[in-house]
């Protein structure tokens, strides 16, 4: 595969993507806010991830501009990033089904906010987030480069260990006890290992 064939096909993932997300994105608009949490900082953090894991990576796909930074990475490796990507926008769908009107880009609770323990929600509490963690390490094996490559990583570490503990007081503040024994139950990113 060329490297103009691994750009077209990172920029087609990335409307996949967005076509999943601009349908989800109607519907918790329609129901009403109660609360929001830090928004300002949550916002900014937005902002960056807009940056770090969109905008410089699509420039890349876009641009010849970047490619003194490509670092050569194996084709099967590359390869392995778009299998990773394809299987993680199934699991995007899936968890954006779930959460429905729940879903909201920052932190928020909204009129009638249901505390979803169901499907990917079963065994994992933050399953939209270990989707952005395939996402973007995916990402950085198929753009092979290591400014576009990395950027989205990194900005989405900064905003996944700023946002994590704000998100799980919030929920807790919010569902008391049920969050508190949903949280003995799941892992963060990855299924708790049940010990018998
Ligand atoms: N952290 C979750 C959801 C990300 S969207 C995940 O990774 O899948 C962020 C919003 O989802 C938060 O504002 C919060 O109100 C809501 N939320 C998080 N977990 C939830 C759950 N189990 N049920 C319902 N809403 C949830």
């Amino acid at each position: 595969m060329s490297e103009m064939a691994f750009k077209i096909t990172f920029a087609i993932l990335w409307f996949i993507y967005i076509l999943i997300r601009v349908q989800f994105d109607k519907k918790y608009k329609q129901v009403e806010k109660i609360k929001a949490v830090n928004s300002t900082t949550e916002r900014l953090l937005i902002f960056l991830l807009l940056v770090g894991l969109i905008l410089i990576p699509l420039f890349w796909s876009f641009t010849p501009f970047m490619d003194s930074f490509n670092i050569g990475l194996p084709i099967w490796l590359r390869l392995l990033g778009v299998a990773i990507s394809i299987l993680s926008l199934f699991y995007f769908w899936w968890i954006h089904k779930t959460l429905g009107a729940n879903w909201s880009p920052t932190l928020e609770i909204r009129k009638g906010h249901e505390l979803i323990k169901i499907g990917p929600y079963k065994r994992i509490r933050h399953p939209m987030y270990t989707q952005i963690w395939l996402w973007a390490i995916a990402q950085t094996l198929i753009i092979s480069n290591l400014i576009a490559g990395f950027s989205g990583i990194a900005t989405w570490a900064i905003l996944y260990f700023i946002r994590i503990p704000k998100e799980e007081k919030m929920m807790v503040e919010n569902f008391g006890n049920e969050y508190i024994k949903y949280m003995k139950q799941t892992g963060r990113l990855l299924p708790k290992i049940i010990r018998l």
